[in-house]
């Protein structure tokens, strides 16, 4: 029998990517340049301390911090330090600064006076849970910041970057979800805490009736309309907010998170472990597909792979424009290098509009396979849209072959005029 802790509700993508970057970042610290930065960093990180006033020793919150360990079956050393500042905001770092691993059992937390004006206890713990479990997870050992905005010169080792982004929002997931457990779950307290961290808004505001509810409907339809949106959000180093309530909201439901504290034998902690993690992977690749590629993923990636090079050859050449925007839009893959290959080498012989064609029947066979629903057939399409679109003009011709793609799954030409409008394009 295994005890369900916070180790298990580390969000497995983020253990992933941790995996992948940390032997690189390892090495990288090493350099002049980015220990420089780590200095740096930490430095500022202290400078703060000295214009803050340290509260952890006051009753209520030493009480709340003694809650707060309890909670998470921790027994850290939690310095809380208030500081003031004209925006909402909490961070938090090792004692020992960013070289300490999750052994290190002290932290540093700082927030501003937000933390104690807005925020009821119960809230108070939901962004605190968050702070720790950075150092629970381990998370100061990647100075993700830094390695981001470090010009580095890292032969072999062209997804650095990418990975270390997608590594830092799949992180903020895990550390959400032990801001719900420090919480007690209460969905509530932690959605309205960080409701009132990024709007600003005030308990006063917050506490009319209904408006916590509308706020995070409202949110959810944002989400909605991102995922509907033919283009990616840019990713940044935290989640989007909505998905972070989204999750929220889901979570608290389950089964892994209902078992914490309790034991359960090892099959059916990986089972609940592995609904878990779907649960999140579901919300995740909404939003952003590219950090989510499980098999599921790369079959998908493959049809629009295809039925984005389709486009380009309607006019019975590739442009390296349309390479490049296939590229951004669907991302480089070994699939779509050989591809890419194959299609050059068989344009000597054959028609571009010929293989466009041939490449459409087998996307739509891979997606009938797949059975993808009607709102991922439109996502595709709009990719297929946003290509044709690379050279300013959308061909009658392209549009003929989206056309192609889109009619054997019930969409008619007057849909894609719709999408076309609705993009934008024309
Ligand atoms: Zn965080």
């Amino acid at each position: 029998m295994v005890k369900v802790g916070c180790t298990e509700l580390q969000y497995q993508r983020e253990r992933e990517y941790y995996s992948r970057i940390v032997p690189v970042v390892q090495q990288i610290k090493k350099r002049h340049n980015v220990a420089n930065k780590i200095q740096q960093q930490e430095t500022e990180f202290f400078k703060h301390l000295s214009n803050s006033l340290r509260v952890d020793s006051l009753p209520q919150i030493a009480g709340l911090l003694k809650r707060l360990n309890e909670r998470l079956g921790q027994n850290l050393t939690i310095d809380l330090f208030l500081l003031q500042c004209p925006v909402a905001f909490a961070a938090s770092m090792g004692r020992d600064g960013l070289v300490s691993k999750g052994e290190s059992r002290e932290i540093i937390v700082i927030v501003s006076q937000h933390f104690l004006n807005n925020l009821k206890d119960v809230e108070q713990l939901s962004v605190l849970g968050h702070e720790v479990a950075h150092l629970i997870f381990g998370h100061m050992e990647v100075p993700g910041k830094i390695i981001l905005t470090t010009e580095t010169s890292l032969a072999g080792q062209p997804t650095l970057k990418s990975d270390t982004l997608k590594w830092m929002i799949c992180r903020e997931i895990s550390c959400d979800v032990l801001g719900l457990v420090a919480c007690d779950c209460d969905e509530e307290a932690f959605s309205s805490a960080m409701l009132k961290f990024f709007t600003g808004l005030s308990p006063q505001v917050l506490c009319v009736e209904g408006l916590l509810t509308q706020l995070q409907e409202s949110s959810f339809r944002q989400l909605d309309d991102i995922h509907e949106s033919p283009f990616d959000p840019v990713l940044s180093s935290h989640p989007l907010t909505p998905l972070r309530l989204k999750l929220a909201k889901l979570l608290v439901q389950s089964a892994l998170i209902g078992k914490y504290g309790s034991a359960v034998s090892q099959e059916e902690l990986l089972s609940l472990k592995k609904e878990f993690n779907q649960m999140i992977d579901t919300q995740v690749r909404r939003i952003y597909p590219d950090i989510v590629s499980g098999e599921g993923q790369a079959a998908e990636d493959e049809v629009g792979y295809d039925i984005c090079l389709a486009v380009a050859l309607a006019d019975g050449k590739v442009t390296s424009d349309e390479m490049v925007a296939i590229a951004k839009i669907v991302g480089d893959s070994p699939y779509a290098r050989t591809r890419l290959r194959q299609t050059r080498e068989r344009l000597i012989r054959t028609r571009g509009t010929e293989i466009g064609a041939e490449l459409v029947r087998s996307a739509v066979q891979k997606a009938r396979g797949r059975r993808l629903s009607k709102s991922e057939i439109v996502r595709l399409l709009k990719k297929m849209l946003v290509v044709a679109a690379t050279d300013r003009t959308l061909e009658n011709s392209e549009l003929d072959m989206v056309y192609s793609f889109a009619k054997e799954f019930g969409v008619t030409q007057q849909d894609i005029v719709i999408l076309v409008h609705q993009m934008g394009l024309r």
